[in-house]
């Protein structure tokens, strides 16, 4: 049996109260609370070890390099990747998108061209390919989703074409929980030479991710989703377009020698880390990806997916109220309205009763549109969430539904 009590006791944020009440924190689709293995490293770096890495020669700078490049090392294990090459720091999930957004773009991306993206992205995911399609003349072109939630990746054959350069899914829905049907995607799209992104920012939670197997191009996430840091982030791409793309940004640390004349680029994956990197945040990362590695994946799912069943089922039973997204396979997240209750109401009288859930667009407007809404509320569940907190969120709802009535 999973022992969640003993998983809450490496989380010393879980312990406190709200508002006299005690936290049950269901934002996790924002960002996920860190254990204490991931707090401690980054208090000992910060008090012990601290020093600029890949450039100096003294005892803390080979530490601190050493420790990152070893967190580099524990990722692409993670990843399943090819080589630590393939695995660039970034700040977050939306800066890997826009590396490869402006990168790739300026490779490939040419007037009269055409970049795919699902309906079902986060902003991070459409504004970036948004941007570069403004810049390089480029059309933006939409995959739909059906209202079930399911990503209607049958159409996908039809929306490519000889002009397509990029295909760009996520690997969940930040507010649908879908998990789209990665394996088709990357074979159409493959199967004319297009290259393909997945956005793994929730997925890799919920999951993980062998990136040889599924054969995508580029991977994307962040590390405070993941239990780690904030303001660290990850790309996985295939060595072959790292050699191919110029570089995103430029800078110390990405050079291997520069005159006025001309530049000469780092090896990889320094090539795409330019300046100081938050190398203390990658070491936190890799002890994430530590901590994660330590537990048994398949019975955290398993937990998860009991937490998603039963949310649903129980707040299924609330006299108006809706949930988006109803696939099988989907992930832990419950998105939902209330007839006759603004979002923002819900959320805030849900919070004074300890409850943590997210209000709003989410991000992904176009979800909203989708649906003719101006907002939903998203109960996103945890390995450290309670079945006894699902009730906590039933009972909130209930509570704050019959005031606001
Ligand atoms: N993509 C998805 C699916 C997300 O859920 C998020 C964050 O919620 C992002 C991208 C952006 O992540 P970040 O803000 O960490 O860059």
């Amino acid at each position: 049996m999973f022992d969640v009590k003993k998983i809450r006791e490496e989380f010393p944020i879980l312990n406190q109260q709200i508002y006299g009440k005690p936290l049950v924190y269901l934002d996790n689709g924002a960002t996920a609370q860190k254990p204490k293995s991931v707090i401690e490293i980054i208090d000992v770096l910060h008090n012990k070890l601290n020093a600029n890495i890949h450039r100096g020669v003294h005892y803390l700078s080979e530490q601190c390099t050493e420790q990152y490049e070893q967190a580099r090392g524990r990722i692409c294990r993670f990843l399943n990747a090819a080589s630590p090459r393939e695995i660039v720091f970034t700040s977050g999930t939306t800066a890997s998108i826009n590396l490869v957004a402006y990168s790739y773009g300026q490779l490939s991306i040419n007037q009269g061209d055409n970049v795919i993206v699902s309906e079902m992205e986060h902003h991070a995911d459409i504004v970036s390919w948004q941007l570069v399609c403004a810049m390089r003349g480029a059309e933006l072109r939409v995959l739909p989703f059906e209202d079930d939630g399911r990503l209607a990746v049958e159409k996908l054959p039809q929306l490519m074409d000889e002009r397509t350069k990029i295909v760009c899914v996520t690997q969940a829905s930040n507010v649908l929980g879908t998990t789209p049907d990665l394996k088709y995607v990357i074979n159409v799209a493959h199967s004319a030479g297009v290259p393909v992104l997945v956005d793994g920012a929730q997925g890799v939670v919920h999951g993980g991710v062998d990136v040889r197997e599924l054969d995508c191009d580029f991977y994307v996430f962040s590390g405070h989703k993941l239990y780690g840091p904030t303001g660290i982030g990850v790309l996985y791409a295939k060595e072959k377009w790292l050699e191919q793309m110029p570089p995103f940004m430029g800078g110390g640390d990405m050079v291997k020698t520069v005159t006025f004349a001309h530049t000469d680029y780092a090896e990889l994956p320094l090539k795409f880390e330019a300046g100081t990197s938050n190398y203390i945040g990658a070491i936190g990362l890799g002890e994430a990806v530590n901590f994660l590695q330590g537990l048994d994946m398949t019975s955290v799912a398993e937990h998860e997916n009991r937490l998603l069943q039963l949310a649903t089922e129980k707040l299924s039973t609330i006299d108006g109220l809706r949930i988006y997204g109803n696939c099988p396979n989907k992930c832990a997240i419950v998105s939902f309205t209330v007839e006759g209750t603004h979002p923002y109401d819900l959320g805030m009288i849900m919070d004074k009763m300890g409850v943590a859930v997210r209000t709003g667009t989410h991000c992904a407007e176009p979800i909203m549109t989708h649906y003719g809404l101006t907002g939903m509320i998203r109960a996103s569940f945890a390995m450290y969430n309670t079945e006894d907190e699902i009730g906590t969120l039933y009972d909130s709802v209930v509570k704050a539904v019959s005031m606001l009535r």
